[in-house]
C-alpha cells in the first residue's frame, strides 16, 4: 500500500522550490505532448492548424472577433441589468448547447464561462468515435427502442429508465436541430457521408444497429467547432475565457450565481444570474493516473467538487468508466483507441496472438465496455517479465481504407514508428468517463433551486453502472437543450427565474459586492510564495491521482478505498488550505481534484455491491470475473 503523507506544513510559502511553468496556457501540440507538461494544470489544446482555424473564424462566417468579451468594470457588472442573464459554466457540447437554444429559442442573455482560453479546450473537442444518431433503414432493426435496449443493457440494469427514453426518443430531432442546421443558428456540421450523399452510420460495441454520425476519428473537434463557433456569433451570449469558477454562491436554498477566479489576472469575482446557473463543466476522469481525458483544467471534478462544497447531491459516483483500448507506451500519456475500431473489427490478442475476448463474454470484444474493461485488465496482469501482453489488431482490414477513417489515431501511431494496418497495437485500460455526477431531474434541475447541471457533470441516470459507447455527446445535447427549455419555455421556469432575481434585489451579499473592487489575489503575496504554492499543488495532485489509479481504480477493495478516502481527506484539508492562502489556477485544479476523488472514493467505499463499472472484491480475493454470471447479462 502507498504511504501518502499529506499533513499540512504551514511554512510552504517560504520554501524554496524548482520553477514551475508559469500559468499561461500554452496553445500547440498534440495530447501526448500535452500530458507530459511539468505543470499539469497547463495544458496544450489543439494543433495549431485547429486553432489558427478557430481564430480565424474559417469554420464560420464569423470571425474570431465577433466574441464579445466581458468588460472588467464593477459597477456596470452587477447592475440588475447585467444579473439578467443565464450563466452556462462550460463550453463544450453540453455548455454550448444550453446557451444556444436559451438564447436563440427564448431570447435569453446569456454568459458561457470556461477554463480554456478558447473554447475548444475541453473533452468534447477529444471525443474520436461519434455521436449517436438514427438509422432510418428499416432492414437495420434501428429504433428509440432498440437504442433503449441497449443503453440499459450497457447500464447493467441500473439506469433510469425515463433518462434512457428521453435520450432515445428526443436524440435524432436534437441532433437534426442543434447539428444539422445548414443556414441556421444553429451548428451544420459536415459529417461523413456514403457515395449517395446519406449520412454514414458505423457500428460500435454494444450497438445492435450502425447508428453513429462521425467525422473520420475526430468527431468531437468537428462538432466542438461549429457549436461553439455558432455560441460565440450569438449576438445574446457572450463568452467569457479563461475563467474559473471556483465557488457557487447561494442565498439560504438558492443559487444566485458562482465565484470566479481569472486564470490570466488573478482577478476574483463574484457572477450573480437571474435566470439560473448551469453546471457544463464536464467530468473528473482527469484526476486519475492514467486517463484518456485531455490535459489543462479539464475532467478535474469541479463538477462534483462545486456541488459538493454547496451542499448540493451527487450521485453515483462510484461508477468510473475505464476505457478498455487506450495506447500504452511506456512513460507516455495513455492515448484512446477508439470504440469504431472494434466496431470495425479489431479483436484483442495476448501476446502469443491468441484472442481472449471469447473468454470472459460470448460477445467478446462487443461486450459492454466494463466487462471488456476487465478482461483486458486481467490479461495484461498475467505479463511475463514486464512483457506487455495485450495488444489490439486490425491489420485484416484494407491500409488505404483504415488510415482514411482512423486518421487521428494513424498519425499518433506513426509518430511513434506503428502503423495500425501492419501493427498489432499494445492497449491497457484508462480512465475515461463519469457515470454519475450532480444529481438531476429529466429537466436538469439539482436539489439546489436554480442551479442546473447537464452533460458528463449531470447523473441523469441514463448510464447507470456504465455508458454505452457515444451516448455522452447526445445526452450532452439533449439534456443541455432541455435545461434551457425548462427555463425558458415553461412556467415553473419563468416563476423560478423572478424568485432568484428579486432575491438578487434583496441579497446583502449582491450589495456589498456592488461596492467593492476585489484585489488580484497577488498583490498581497510574494512572487516565489505563488510559484511555492503552484509546485505544491502539482505535487498534491499527483498524489490525488496515483491514489485514485491505485485503490479507486478498476478492481477494488475494501481496505484499499478505506486507504484512499483517508489519504484524500488530508489531501483535500491541505488542498482547502493552499487555495486559500493563494488562489491560483493550480491551487483552485487541485481542490477540486481532491475534493472529488474523495467523494467518488466515499461512494465506492459505501457501495459494497460490484456492478457495472464498480467493482469491488474482498481484501483476500484474488481478482476473478464470474464468467457466467458476466455471461448472464
Ligand atoms: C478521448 C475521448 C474520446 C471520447 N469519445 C467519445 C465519442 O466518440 N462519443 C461520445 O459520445 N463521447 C465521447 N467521449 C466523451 C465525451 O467527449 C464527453 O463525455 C463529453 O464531450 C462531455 O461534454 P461536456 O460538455 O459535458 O463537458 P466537456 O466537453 O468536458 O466541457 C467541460 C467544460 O467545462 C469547463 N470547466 C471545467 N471546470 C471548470 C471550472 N471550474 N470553471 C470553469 N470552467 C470549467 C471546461 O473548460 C470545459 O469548457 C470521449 C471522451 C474522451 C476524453
Amino acid at each position: 500500500m502507498m504511504k501518502t503523507s499529506t499533513r499540512l506544513r504551514r511554512d510552504w510559502v517560504y520554501r524554496a522550490k524548482r520553477k514551475v511553468s508559469s500559468f499561461s496556457t500554452a496553445t500547440t501540440g498534440t495530447s501526448t505532448e500535452m500530458r507530459s507538461t511539468k505543470n499539469p494544470f497547463v495544458g496544450k489544446m489543439a494543433t495549431p492548424s485547429h486553432l489558427a482555424k478557430w481564430r480565424t473564424g474559417s469554420y464560420s462566417s464569423r470571425t474570431f472577433s465577433a466574441i464579445s468579451y466581458m468588460e472588467d468594470d464593477n459597477n456596470n457588472r452587477h447592475s440588475a441589468a447585467k444579473n439578467d442573464r443565464l450563466l452556462v459554466v462550460g463550453s463544450g457540447v453540453a455548455g454550448s448547447a444550453t446557451a444556444l437554444v436559451a438564447a436563440e429559442t427564448y431570447q435569453m442573455p446569456v454568459t458561457l464561462l470556461f477554463a480554456g482560453n478558447i473554447p475548444h479546450d475541453c473533452n468534447s473537442f477529444w471525443a474520436q468515435g461519434g455521436i449517436i444518431y438514427r438509422n432510418f433503414d428499416p432492414s437495420s432493426g434501428d429504433s428509440a427502442e432498440s437504442l433503449a435496449r441497449d443503453i440499459h443493457r450497457a447500464g447493467a440494469g441500473l439506469c433510469v429508465d425515463a433518462a434512457v427514453r428521453k435520450v432515445s426518443e428526443e436524440g435524432p430531432d436534437r441532433v437534426r436541430e442543434l447539428l444539422l442546421n445548414p443556414n441556421g443558428p444553429f451548428a451544420d456540421v459536415p459529417f461523413d457521408k456514403k457515395p449517395d450523399g446519406e449520412l454514414s452510420l458505423c457500428l460500435e460495441a454494444s450497438h445492435a444497429a450502425p447508428r453513429i454520425l462521425h467525422y473520420a476519428d475526430h468527431t468531437g473537434m468537428i462538432i466542438t467547432k461549429h457549436i461553439t463557433q455558432a455560441a460565440a456569433r450569438h449576438p445574446l451570449i457572450t463568452m467569457q475565457p479563461q475563467t474559473l469558477v471556483t465557488d457557487i454562491l447561494r442565498e439560504d436554498d438558492i443559487c444566485i450565481g458562482v465565484a470566479t477566479l481569472n486564470r490570466a489576472t488573478g482577478q476574483r469575482s463574484f457572477e450573480y444570474a437571474s435566470r439560473g446557473t448551469v453546471l457544463a463543466s464536464g467530468g473528473l476522469a482527469g484526476i486519475y493516473e492514467h486517463s484518456t481525458n485531455p490535459p489543462g483544467f479539464n475532467a478535474l471534478g469541479s463538477s462534483v467538487a462545486l456541488a459538493t462544497r454547496a451542499g448540493v447531491q451527487t450521485q453515483d459516483l462510484e461508477y468510473v468508466q475505464f476505457h478498455p483500448t487506450s495506447l500504452y507506451m511506456p512513460n507516455e500519456a495513455r492515448f484512446l483507441l477508439t470504440e469504431a475500431l472494434r466496431g470495425e473489427g479489431a479483436v484483442l490478442r495476448d501476446a502469443s496472438g491468441r484472442r481472449f475476448a471469447q473468454d470472459f463474454h460470448p460477445e467478446g470484444e462487443l461486450a459492454p465496455r466494463d466487462i471488456v474493461a476487465r478482461g483486458v485488465f486481467e490479461e495484461s496482469q498475467k505479463s511475463e517479465k514486464g512483457n506487455h501482453n495485450v495488444f489490439l489488431d486490425i491489420t485484416h482490414r484494407d491500409a488505404e481504407w483504415l488510415h482514411a477513417r482512423f486518421p487521428t489515431i494513424q498519425n499518433h501511431l506513426a509518430q511513434r514508428g506503428l502503423d495500425m494496418a501492419k501493427d498489432q497495437l499494445p492497449v491497457i485500460p484508462a480512465a475515461h468517463y463519469t457515470c454519475g455526477g450532480v444529481s438531476t431531474d429529466m429537466q436538469g434541475r439539482t436539489s439546489l433551486t436554480g442551479l442546473y447541471a447537464a452533460g458528463e457533470a449531470a447523473r441523469t441516470g441514463l448510464h447507470g453502472g456504465n455508458r454505452l459507447a457515444s451516448t455522452s455527446l447526445l445526452e450532452g445535447l439533449v439534456f443541455g437543450a432541455s435545461v434551457a427549455d425548462f427555463i425558458g419555455g415553461s412556467e415553473e421556469g419563468q416563476d423560478l427565474s423572478s424568485m432568484i432575481q428579486s432575491r438578487l434585489e434583496s441579497s446583502p451579499m449582491v450589495m456589498q459586492s456592488n461596492n467593492r473592487r476585489y484585489d488580484a489575489w497577488s498583490s498581497s503575496l510574494e512572487p516565489n510564495q505563488i510559484e511555492n504554492a503552484a509546485h505544491r499543488a502539482v505535487q498534491l495532485l499527483r498524489q490525488v491521482r496515483r491514489i485514485m489509479w491505485d485503490h479507486v481504480g478498476l478492481i477494488r477493495t475494501p481496505s484499499g478505498l478505506a486507504t484512499a478516502l483517508e489519504a484524500l481527506t488530508d489531501i483535500q484539508d491541505e488542498a482547502m488550505e493552499l487555495h486559500q492562502l493563494c488562489p491560483t489556477l493550480e491551487t483552485a485544479g487541485v481542490r477540486d481534484a481532491a475534493c472529488a476523488g474523495r467523494a467518488v472514493a466515499a461512494a465506492s467505499a459505501s457501495n459494497p455491491e460490484s456492478a457495472g463499472a464498480h467493482y469491488v472484491v474482498a481484501d483476500s480475493e484474488e481478482y476473478s470475473d464470474d464468467e457466467e454470471e458476466v455471461a448472464a447479462r
